[in-house]
């Protein structure tokens, strides 16, 4: 049998043991210490943003964008449909109300002219919006963010996958109030699990901090005026954090290339089109993402699956969730289409053009 592909597996890059072995060595086995702060600097410096902190994972820097900027019971909270739960599960954790807005097929993200559709419909002001920027894709920030600026809706990036990617040559993830990266183990980069919230707001990050460490006052015993949360990385995981930061430019760079390998070797079909790119944006192609015109795509992964290969349907959208079946949305079928059409191949750095030909050789045959 013929090694396993797997969708999107962690890359080491060598040095992760020396940098846990210091880690180690200066005891700072805890959620803070100097890998922490050496993980924040190498974000602030790669994406050039004044204020990290990290967290836990990306879920936890979510919750807290959500709890700095002063979302809470009943506010409503619109959202990108077509994305991972972690995306949205804050706005629940605040109590307050989601309202999903489909995608374009330009970008597959959220599409503007709804946007504007669902603040005309909420049932009151809302007062954030959470962008997803797809498989490290960008959405269209222009126009959002124009939207966004006129109606007073403070503005959160969901850059979980898109670590890498830019619009108009800047990261993703800098131009809402505050923005999240994901270090998951199937990310671009992987910490096992860690995120990162950043922001042009210093004491907007302040505040997370404070809040994602039990919300401790400046006292010598602990005095609480609020409840906080436990959501600080450890030192051990930023030490792998700050290895994989030495090549995220070289991750983004392969997985760049697989999706030109794929291309070059499925672009004439003309069953399938490829996720596509922006112009004036730059993604990271995270995974390499496609539809089929007429083939089922669970036909496709189970096919692939007999041959060892991991490959997995899109986001089914957050509407079409039986937890949201009641959930404020708008829709032109957009994003269920992509979904009902669309299939994430493998796409690890790891992966080179043979194994890209493997994947391409399983799938043609079982094209319809
Ligand atoms: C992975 C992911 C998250 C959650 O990230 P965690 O670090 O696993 O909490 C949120 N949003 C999107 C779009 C993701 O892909």
């Amino acid at each position: 049998m013929n090694k396993r592909l797997f969708l999107s597996p962690p890359h080491m890059s060598g040095r992760e043991q020396h940098y846990i072995a210091q880690a180690f060595e200066s005891n700072y086995i805890a959620p803070l210490g100097p890998f922490v702060d050496r993980f924040e600097a190498a974000i602030r410096d790669y994406t050039d943003t004044p204020s990290a902190l990290a967290t836990v994972n990306a879920t936890a820097a979510l919750h807290l964008a959500l709890r700095v900027l002063g979302i809470g019971a009943g506010d409503v909270v619109l959202a990108s449909s077509f994305t991972f739960i972690g995306s949205v599960a804050a706005i629940l954790y605040q109590n307050a109300v989601p309202f999903f807005i489909d995608s374009d097929h330009q970008s597959w993200n959220l599409d503007p002219t709804l946007l504007e559709e669902a603040i005309a419909k909420a049932p009151k002001k809302p007062k954030a919006l959470i962008l997803t920027h797809l498989y490290g894709q960008c959405a269209d920030l222009e126009p959002i963010m124009a939207t966004c600026k006129h109606h007073g809706i403070v503005l959160i990036e969901d850059a979980a996958e898109s670590l890498g990617a830019t619009y108009k040559g800047a990261h993703s993830g800098t131009f809402g109030d505050l923005g999240v990266y994901s270090f998951n183990g199937n990310k671009i980069l992987s910490t096992s699990g860690g995120g990162m919230l950043v922001g042009h707001d210093k004491a907007l990050i302040d505040k997370a901090r404070f809040y994602a460490t039990q919300a401790k006052e400046a006292t010598p015993h602990y005095e609480h005026i609020e409840y906080g949360y436990n959501y600080r990385l450890s030192n051990i995981l930023a030490a792998i954090g700050v290895a994989q930061m030495e090549v995220i430019e070289e991750r983004v760079a392969q997985c760049r290339q697989i999706f030109a390998w794929y291309q070059e070797e499925l672009g004439g079909t003309e069953e399938i089109t490829f996720m596509p790119e922006l112009p004036q944006t730059q993604g990271n192609r995270w995974l390499t993402t496609l539809t089929f015109e007429r083939t089922d795509p669970l036909h496709v992964m189970h096919h692939l699956e007999s041959h060892n290969i991991e490959s997995r349907p899109l986001w089914k959208p957050m509407h079409a969730q039986p937890l949201f079946k009641d959930a404020l949305h708008v829709s032109r079928g957009v994003s269920d289409d992509l979904f009902a059409r669309g299939l994430c191949l493998p796409s690890g750095t790891q992966m080179q053009r043979d194994d890209v030909s493997r994947v391409c050789t399983h799938l043609k045959e079982a094209l319809s």
